[in-house]
């Protein structure tokens, strides 16, 4: 039993690696997830085929749209890989500069804008992006070849294409207890038997977004590791359709609706999807773990995680771009939209929005290389951005809410409006201005009901409170960074009392304000 230990066997999918590749467009990209004969349970039942089911596809959609985007316009959704040598999915694509990282971001928020939802693709990329840079640094430290094996992967990934899902987050059990000090074992992922091929894993992973539209997932430790965790601390890949995963599909609002017609899913075509993942002694081959008991560089990992994830978050400013629209347009279709409250909302709106997108945005430009030569987002700016996420989209929700009016809710069915009698009734009471088709109006309010108490209020609101860690999370990270006692000697010294004069900016990048002053680039 070696960690090092050359390849030998290992289980790979014939579906994922052999007859897919490579996937290019979207439509591809659906044909490639058919028949993997996954084991998803939803509604009490094993699901035959995700692809073809009424609450899956929308979910799948959006993934599809990742595609044709970089088909379309590669310059924002596709990136040079320095590994192939080829045009690659920009989610597949490791930073390795700011503007890297600022591309991200620009292609995220236009996903927002396309789908109105979560394209979910972020999770896998944020990990292989953090995974660069830890697997090297775990190299260094301990003598082991786990960067040259991520490398490989990552190459493999690009060169066929396909979708990584990230799989971080445990299920927990009791919250106040470290994983070894759990009642039951498996509440984390942990390894169960290591053999000359690989290792075996059992667990479960929490709220996995797009993972069952994935062709891979990335298992990585959700927090920091002590000694007696070493089992714990366990990263890998291992194809979606690998034996011993099972899939539980979670809930969404109103998610039944896309079994339903057009108008009342307010968002036919796309929406997010989370499962619940159980990994029953699943076997990861050595080739393709990058960490193996090394405890001590879980919290870097999940911290570079975080902070390329947080400022992901800037996708909720291309929703908001929707719902902004949506408002503007059901204030129209009222005949208000010129009205002076009317219009200040929606510049409060707009000013909300932007001001995530400002600190996204930021958060990529002030990136730093690590010693792999991979760039990390500016770790202050990022959980400011999804600090800002847990609050700010509830806000334009409202105002949202507000200029819809009570209808949003109270709005009959898609069938009523087509019922032979009450659909002229319909028609005749729910019009708004004269020129507006009711049944235009009736969209737009499921819309954005939809996107506010709907099935695409899991990716708008909940998820933006807890993806990526809830808001107290982000309040520590900050709270570290803040420099206090730096900027009382900043405050004391012009107030004329005696103190130590603040340090000036370092050029290590190390601390907060060091990086506001760097160059940018993080160079000298
Ligand atoms: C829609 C959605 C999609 C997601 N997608 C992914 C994904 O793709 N991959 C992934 O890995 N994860 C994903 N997540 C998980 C996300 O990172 C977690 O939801 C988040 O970290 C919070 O964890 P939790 O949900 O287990 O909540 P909990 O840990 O139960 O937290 C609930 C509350 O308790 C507090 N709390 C918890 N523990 C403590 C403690 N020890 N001390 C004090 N307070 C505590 C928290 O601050 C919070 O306020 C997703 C989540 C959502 C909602
Ligand atoms: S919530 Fe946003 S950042 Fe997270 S995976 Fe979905 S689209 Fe990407």
């Amino acid at each position: 039993m070696s960690k090092g230990h050359p390849m030998a066997t290992p289980f790979r999918s014939v579906k994922t690696e052999q007859a897919i590749a490579p996937i290019r467009t979207g439509e591809e990209y659906i044909a490639s997830l058919r028949g993997r004969e996954l084991k998803v349970y939803l509604f009490g039942e094993l699901v035959p085929e995700p692809v073809d089911h009424p609450v899956i596809r929308p979910s799948i959609n959006a993934v599809a749209e990742t595609y044709d985007l970089a088909a379309r316009n590669p310059e924002l959704g596709s990136a040079l890989s320095p590994y192939t040598g080829e045009r690659v999915n920009r989610f597949l694509h490791v930073a390795t500069s700011a503007e890297d990282l600022v591309m991200q971001n620009k292609m995220q928020r236009r996903l927002g804008q396309l789908t109105g939802t979560c394209f979910q693709r972020c999770v896998g990329m944020d990990a292989i992006n953090s995974l660069h840079s830890v697997t090297y640094e775990v190299d260094q430290d301990h003598g082991t070849s786990y960067h040259e094996r991520f490398l490989a992967f990552v190459t493999r990934m690009q060169r066929h294409g396909f979708v990584i899902g990230g799989a971080m987050t445990d299920v927990k059990g009791d919250r106040g207890k470290a994983p070894h000090e759990q009642a039951d074992p498996d509440l984390f992922v942990h390894v169960t038997r290591r053999t000359d091929e690989g290792v075996y894993i059992r667990g479960a992973k929490a709220h996995q977004t797009g993972c069952i539209n994935s062709h891979w997932l990335i298992v990585m430790p959700t927090l920091r590791l002590g000694a007696e965790d070493r089992d714990y601390a366990i990263v890998g890949a291992l194809p979606v359709d690998a034996p011993g995963i099972t899939y539980v599909y979670g809930r969404q609002s109103c998610d039944t609706r896309s079994m339903e017609g057009d108008i009342d899913a307010g968002n036919k075509r796309f929406s997010g999807q989370e499962a619940m993942v159980v990994f029953d002694d699943a076997f990861i081959p050595w080739e393709n773990v990058f960490m193996d008991g090394e405890h001590e560089f879980a919290s870097m990992l999940v911290e570079r995680f975080t902070c390329y994830h947080r400022r992901s978050y800037v996708c909720k400013t291309g929703v908001g771009d929707v719902l902004i629209g949506a408002a503007a347009t059901v204030a129209d279709y009222n005949g208000v939209e010129k009205v002076s409250h009317i219009r200040d909302k929606l510049v409060e709106m707009t000013h909300l929005n932007e001001t995530i997108y400002g600190t996204g945005i930021a958060s990529s430009y002030q990136a730093a290389p690590m010693k792999s030569g991979a760039y990390l987002a500016d770790d202050m700016l990022a959980n400011v951005c999804k600090h800002h996420v847990t609050r700010l989209p509830y806000e334009i929700g409202r105002l949202a809410q507000d200029l819809a009016g009570g209808l949003m809710v109270t709005l009959p069915s898609e069938q009523e409006l087509d019922h032979p009698e009450v659909g002229a009734i319909i028609r005749k009471y729910l019009k708004g201005r004269v020129e507006v088709d009711t049944e235009d109006r009736m969209r737009i309010l499921r819309l954005i009901e939809n996107m506010t108490l709907g099935r695409n209020a899991v990716g708008y609101l909940t998820e933006s409170m807890h993806g990526a860690g809830s808001p107290q999370a982000q309040r520590i990270q900050i709270s570290r960074q803040m420099q206090i006692e730096t900027k009382k000697r900043m405050a004391k010294g012009l107030a004329g009392i005696a103190s130590e004069p603040p340090d000036e900016p370092s050029r290590d990048g190390a601390q907060y304000l060091d990086r506001v002053f760097r160059a940018v680039d993080g160079k000298d």
